[in-house]
């Protein structure tokens, strides 16, 4: 640990773009690194998702009280059902060094970019809208009827790319995860996220500066 806060990361993407497999994957890959951040929704949990792990499933009384205690870093409403991000368990992360993850709709990750400018937009796709139906329909967790309004809400979203940093083409998984983790350890080079360092080493140098 060398004292810095970590990245507040939004991933977002069409539902069956693959942002669920490529955080696993992260995870897995740098347990140390990463923190995902699990959301609180309204929606039924699909089979094999349990409370907890995947979602905390909460009644739409539970979901108002959240919005109401201001726990919430930010919520949307997607297709009917209510979802939002915790925000304990994230800044408690960030200040403790780890990336932070936040896998989430459009309009939730604009809330999160207006309250915190330095958090990092990454937009998922699939190489084309074929592969979405495709993976979409292949995942089996949903109705011909949900595949096709998150199909139709896919299009809508697509309108808002340009609002994010970076856009991450998941074709080949392992080059994706790559290009991810690749994307985000880039980000922590930047000069406006090291300002602490720099005056560290301007201190030091003006040092040497005096002895001349
Ligand atoms: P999302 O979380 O974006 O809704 P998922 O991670 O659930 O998407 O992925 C949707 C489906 O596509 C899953 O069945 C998953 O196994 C598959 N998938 C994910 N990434 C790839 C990939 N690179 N190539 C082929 N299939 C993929
Ligand atoms: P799903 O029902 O497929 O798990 O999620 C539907 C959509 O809700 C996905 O686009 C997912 O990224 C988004 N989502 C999940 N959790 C949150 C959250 O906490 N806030 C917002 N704004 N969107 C979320």
């Amino acid at each position: 640990m060398n004292g810095k806060k970590g990245i507040l990361i939004v991933v977002s993407g069409f539902s069956g773009a693959g942002k669920g497999t490529i955080m696993e994957r992260l995870l897995k890959d740098y347990p140390d690194t990463y923190a995902l951040s699990i959301s609180a929704t309204t929606r039924e949990p699909r089979p094999g998702e349990t409370h907890g792990k995947e979602y905390f499933f909460v009644t739409e009384e539970e979901f108002q009280a959240m919005v109401r205690d201001n726990a919430l870093l930010e919520y949307a409403q997607y297709v009917s059902h209510y979802y939002g991000t915790p925000k304990g368990y994230v800044l408690q992360q960030l200040e403790a060094g780890k990336d932070v993850i936040l896998e989430i709709e459009i309009q939730g990750a604009l809330k999160v970019k207006e309250a915190y400018q330095d958090a990092l937009l990454l937009f998922v796709t699939p190489p084309s809208a074929a592969e979405l139906k495709k993976r979409l329909s292949g995942r089996g967790t949903e109705t011909q009827e949900v595949v096709e309004s998150r199909l139709s809400r896919a299009w809508q979203e697509a309108q808002g790319v340009e609002c994010y940093d970076y856009l991450v083409v998941n074709d080949d998984l392992e080059e994706c995860v790559g290009n991810v983790h690749a994307i985000i350890q880039g980000e922590h080079a930047r000069v406006a996220r090291n300002h602490a360092l720099i005056e560290k080493i301007r201190a030091e140098l003006k040092g040497f500066a005096k002895g001349e």
